[in-house]
């Protein structure tokens, strides 16, 4: 059987920064993605663009971020106003650090003995095969390491379980996107007037969309499917069906009711519908929404966030924002990415351990980068130490992210 020092259940933003992280510390890595390329859910479901990703106040960077930074400075590099350059980025930087990555493979089952993780199975396209590892993170988004292991989890919100709600992102070309800006107001409008009269069928209150990705393409995260599970298979797949017609009934609209559309067309639907919130860690602490608002110390920070509460309303209509002034950050516990019940395991990225308020804070892309890089970070203490993850010396990692830069 195979044998590497981690293994990185996930390859999303968070897994890339935890793979990485370690990797250049020395460690063995294996990274195991269902889907053909990293990245995640800004690859499988296009979501853009990062957000809280103004980090920098009065020169001094804001956030944890040594890894996130490389990332969008070997992004620049390419000339290419789209994301799809990530891919090659992402490729690049877990090759040049010796991480081997294992796509179209999926994690399904794990191996425990008392405290520890042994090994996991992996359903792969020539049948199932075994890796064991010395440590686990779980960086999948929906926590399956978290469900197949058993640890305590929180689905959804507290009071009723619900998730936020998911969304299928997607994208249209050949807008006359000047024409769209001063049309958008009238069309906000005519859409809530059809909304009331039953002729659309997305619950969201308005159009969302963001520019950037160059001439005449407008990037939509305006679709919203409520009230289905996202970690239930049945009702996942019903989610990608209704999200789709969604997706069309909204480009319809714009073509039918704005000059800017009528020559435009669909160009892309996310792969994977996007997915805000679904198994958390309950882990050793759970980050809570007065963590995030008054800004509370604690003596194991290893991650920093500066993306204020955003839930999407779980059940309909409305969306809650609470936004951080320039300037201002919270501060992440190790003891989130911790789980109770193993010795060899930690959690990355968006199903780390937050109440469902603090969580629509923590979820956004650059903070799960720096959490997964706080993540990597500590698994390589914990291996040199040769050590548990619940004994690892918080200084020493504490010290190391700052010395990388990725903690102030
Ligand atoms: C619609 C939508 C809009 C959003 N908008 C923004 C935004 O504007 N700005 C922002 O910064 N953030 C936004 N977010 C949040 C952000 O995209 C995610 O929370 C973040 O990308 C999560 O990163 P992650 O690495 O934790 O998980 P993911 O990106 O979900 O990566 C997990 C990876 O694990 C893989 N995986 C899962 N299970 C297994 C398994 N068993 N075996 C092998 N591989 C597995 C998956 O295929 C995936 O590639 C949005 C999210 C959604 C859904």
């Amino acid at each position: 059987m195979k044998k590497y020092d981690l293994v990185v259940v996930g390859g999303g933003i968070s897994g890339i920064a935890a793979a990485v992280s370690s990797a250049r510390e020395g460690l063995s890595v294996l990274v195991v993605e269902k889907f053909g390329s990293l990245g995640g859910a800004m690859s499988n479901s296009l979501v853009y663009p990062y957000s809280g990703a103004s980090m920098y106040s009065k020169n001094k960077r804001v956030i944890a971020d040594k890894i996130f930074h490389e990332m969008v400075d070997r992004k620049e590099k390419y000339n290419d106003t789209s994301w799809e350059a990530y891919k090659l980025v992402f490729d690049d930087m877990l090759m040049e650090s010796g991480v081997d990555v294992l796509f179209h493979s999926t994690v399904f089952e794990a191996i425990t003995e008392d405290r520890k993780i042994k090994s996991v199975k992996i359903a792969t396209k020539s049948g199932v095969i075994s890796v064991e590892a010395d440590y686990f993170i779980d960086a999948s988004g929906d926590g399956e390491l978290i469900y197949m292991t058993g640890c305590d989890y929180q689905l959804g919100r507290e009071s009723d379980g619900l998730s936020q709600p998911m969304t299928t992102c997607f994208r249209m070309s050949n807008v006359d996107i000047d024409l769209f800006l001063k049309e958008k107001d009238v069309l906000q409008e005519k859409y809530e007037n059809l909304q009331k009269e039953n002729k659309i069928i997305n619950p969201r209150e308005n159009i969302l969309f963001f520019l950037g990705f160059g001439a005449g393409i407008v990037h939509f995260n305006t679709t919203r499917i409520v009230k289905h599970n996202p970690v239930d298979p049945f009702e996942l797949s019903k989610a990608e069906i209704t999200a789709r017609k969604q997706v069309y009934e909204m480009a319809d609209f714009l073509k039918e009711n704005s000059d800017a559309f009528k020559n435009s067309t669909v160009v892309s639907i996310a792969s994977h519908i996007g997915v805000r919130e679904s198994r958390k860690l309950k882990g050793v602490y759970i980050l809570t929404e007065k963590d995030v608002t008054e800004f509370l110390d604690f003596e194991d920070t290893v991650a920093l966030g500066n993306y204020g509460i955003d839930i999407h309303n779980p059940s309909g209509t409305g969306t809650i924002q609470f936004h951080l002034n320039p300037g201002e950050f919270y501060r992440i516990p190790y003891r989130c990415l911790l789980p109770k019940e193993y010795d060899n395991m930690l959690v990355a990225g968006r199903c780390l351990s937050a109440t469902h308020v603090a969580h629509s804070a923590v979820r956004v892309m650059p903070i799960c980068a720096c959490v997964g890089e706080a993540a990597g970070t500590a698994i390589a203490v914990a291996q040199k130490a040769n050590t548990t993850t619940h004994d690892i010396d918080i200084k020493t990692l504490q010290n190391k992210l700052r010395e990388d830069g990725a903690l102030i």
